[in-house]
C-alpha cells in the first residue's frame, strides 16, 4: 500500500495536474501540455468578475483575460444585447436604425470586446460633433431612442471596425444623390462634405471605358471629403472599395476560373506584354 508520501513524490504536470508516469502524459512533455491547452488553462486561472466593467482596465480588456472563455463570452453578450435592443427597444414611434441591424448581422470581432466601448452615439449640435460612446447595441439603441427627437441628426457608429457595403444595398447606393455615400463607420449612407482646410489626395477610381466595354481603374485627384456625422474621409480603404460602382455577371454552369474584368494599372500592363509577345 502507498503511504502518502510516495503519493506526494509522483510527478504531476504543473499545467492540466494529471500524473506524468501515466496516460496521455507519457509522451507529451509539460510544455507541450500548456501550449495545446493555453486557452483552457487561462480560462481556469482568469480571475472571476461579477460585473462586465471590471473586466476592463481604463477601457482596455485586462490581459488576464486576453486568451481566455471571457473572449467568447464577451462576444456572445454584444450578439445578445444587440438582439434585445432589436427586439425589445422598437415601440411607442421609435424605429431601430437599419444599421443597427446590420452591425448584427456582420458579427463581431476581437477588436469589439478588447475595447470596454467600441460602439458611440454621435451627435451635430450647431455644427459640431458630439458623442457618447457605449459597451453594446442596446446601450446605444437606449440612448439613441432618448435623444433622437431633439437631435435627428444623431446616429449610432461603430468605433472598433469598419463594414463594407452589404451586396444588396449596392444598387439602392446607385439611386441616391452622388453626395451620399456609404460610410464604413455609420454602417449607412451619409452626406460627405468637404473636409476644411482643403485639401487634396491621388487616389484610383473605377471607371466605365466604352472602347473596351468595361470599368478599368484610372487615377483621379480628389477633394478630401469627410462623414458629416462621424467624421471618416473618403481617403478610408473601405470607403474607397465601397463606393466604386457595382456590376453583376453571369457565369456559366461548370466555370472554375473567373477572369477579373476590372483591369488595374498592372493587369494592362501584363495584356499589353502578351500582345507583344504574340506578334513577335
Ligand atoms: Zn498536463
Ligand atoms: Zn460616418
Amino acid at each position: 500500500m502507498p503511504t502518502k508520501t510516495s503519493l506526494k513524490r509522483r510527478p504531476r504536470c504543473r499545467w492540466c495536474g494529471k500524473r506524468m508516469d501515466k496516460g496521455a502524459h507519457r509522451e507529451v512533455p509539460e510544455m507541450l501540455c500548456f501550449v495545446r491547452n493555453e486557452k483552457a488553462i487561462r480560462s481556469r486561472a482568469r480571475p472571476r468578475v461579477k460585473t462586465v466593467s471590471e473586466a476592463y482596465q481604463s477601457g482596455k480588456l485586462r490581459a488576464e483575460f486576453i486568451g481566455t472563455d471571457m473572449e467568447d463570452k464577451l462576444m456572445r453578450r454584444q450578439r445578445q444585447m444587440a438582439l434585445d435592443a432589436i427586439l425589445g427597444l422598437g415601440e411607442n414611434g421609435y424605429h431601430i436604425p437599419p444599421n443597427v441591424e446590420m452591425f448584427n448581422e456582420a458579427g463581431y470581432v476581437w477588436n469589439q470586446v478588447a475595447n470596454q466601448k467600441p460602439w458611440a452615439v454621435y451627435v451635430l449640435v450647431d455644427g459640431k460633433r458630439k458623442r457618447r460612446r457605449c459597451n453594446n447595441l442596446y446601450e446605444a439603441v437606449l440612448y439613441h431612442r432618448t435623444i433622437h427627437k431633439t437631435h435627428p441628426s444623431s446616429g449610432i457608429v461603430s468605433m472598433g471596425r469598419a463594414y463594407d457595403i452589404p451586396s444588396s444595398l449596392r444598387f439602392k447606393k446607385a439611386k441616391l444623390p452622388k453626395r451620399f455615400k456609404w460610410c464604413p463607420y455609420c454602417g449607412t449612407f451619409r452626406v460627405y462634405i468637404r473636409v476644411l482646410p482643403e485639401q487634396r489626395f491621388f487616389t484610383q477610381i473605377k471607371r466605365w471605358d466604352e472602347k473596351k466595354k468595361q470599368f478599368i481603374w484610372v487615377d483621379r485627384k480628389l477633394w478630401l471629403t469627410e462623414c458629416q456625422l462621424c467624421g471618416n474621409t473618403n481617403r478610408d480603404s473601405i470607403f474607397r472599395r465601397s463606393n466604386q460602382p457595382w456590376e453583376l455577371r453571369k457565369i456559366k454552369k461548370g466555370v472554375k476560373r473567373i477572369k477579373p474584368r476590372v483591369l488595374t494599372e498592372r493587369g494592362q500592363l501584363a495584356r499589353q506584354k502578351k500582345r507583344r509577345r504574340v506578334r513577335r
